[in-house]
């Protein structure tokens, strides 16, 4: 699951399937190098294409990740990890889109901050894989299924992979990752846990004929959470549309794309999450920094 696991060796961060409690891939993400907080860096939908020339939307989607990426290897105390969430590549998951975003992200590997992805339904497992080498895990506890744990001092962190087909914008968690997603929450009952996925929950279906645009098992998936008292927030991306809202004790935390956003004047950028014992502080990153939401910080409290 991590791409980069820059201080200790892989085996030290990763359990294989078969030893860990339920056999998942987990790694650990500690304490960031100032104060007592562990500091993360969320971004979601960077779409990068296959070159660094292309746009969409009048953005050049690798200009918007470099951006972010110097912000990040530039922080005074550097995140302890970075999550880009999902959509990672343009539209097709192609080969050259990583290479690309290779590329983009590779500052962060000098600079010691190790990197993890969610897939999105723009995204394809294995060129991902193949070009992100250290991506690729040693055994999936789901299969088909690009799934971890990343646990913090005061949250754990679930990876969740929504990917239904690739270029297909419908979201699928589907019931063995439910079954996993469960017996990990289940195992990890002693601190608050985020969920992290690419596509947002969808409440209704769809009218007769049109497709799901979001998760289409989002019943399933939120009865699972709301049983659990210690699930404290879903975190996802795909609608390019920055927002925060609750749903019963469960925070929903739809991050900005760092490439185009759907709507005018909508915010892009990434969110920097602090974690602490009381909760967590978002603060969003804007890619124009003279957007009126650039700064825009929300508690959230684990209670
Ligand atoms: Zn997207």
């Amino acid at each position: 699951m991590p791409v980069y696991l820059p201080t200790l060796s892989r085996r030290d961060f990763l359990v294989g399937a078969g030893s860990a409690v339920v056999g998942l891939s987990v790694a650990r993400a500690g304490f960031s190098a100032e104060g007592e907080a562990c500091e993360l860096a969320w971004l979601s939908d960077t779409h990068i294409p296959s070159a660094p020339d292309i746009t969409a939307r009048d953005v050049n989607m690798t200009a918007n990740l470099r951006q972010v990426v110097g912000e990040l290897c530039g922080l005074k105390s550097p995140p302890a990890a970075v999550i880009i969430n999902g959509d990672c590549a343009y539209l097709k998951g192609l080969p050259a889109d990583y290479a690309n975003l290779a590329d983009c992200v590779a500052p962060l590997q000098a600079a010691g901050i190790p990197l993890h992805v969610t897939m999105g339904n723009h995204d394809d497992r294995q060129p991902l894989f193949e070009a992100l080498k250290a991506v690729r895990p040693e055994a999936s506890p789901v299969q088909s299924k690009h799934v971890g744990v990343i646990e913090t001092p005061y949250a754990n962190l679930f990876l969740l992979d929504s990917m239904y087909q690739v270029d297909v914008v419908t979201g699928e968690l589907g019931q063995q990752q439910l079954t996993w997603l469960a017996k990990a929450l289940d195992a990890r009952g002693d601190k608050p846990a985020v969920i992290m996925g690419h596509h947002n929950p969808q409440f209704q279906a769809p009218p007769e004929g049109s497709r799901w645009t979001g998760l289409q098992d989002t019943a399933a998936f939120l009865e699972l959470l709301a049983s659990r008292k210690h699930v404290r927030a879903y975190v996802f991306g795909h609608t390019h549309n920055w927002s925060i809202s609750r749903r019963d004790t469960l925070h929903l935390i739809n991050l900005p794309p760092v490439a185009y956003v759907f709507g005018a004047g909508k915010p892009n950028g990434w969110v920097h999450a602090r974690l602490d014992t009381t909760g967590m502080t978002l603060t969003l990153h804007t890619i124009d920094k003279q957007h009126p939401q650039q700064g825009e910080r929300v508690e959230l409290s684990w209670s």
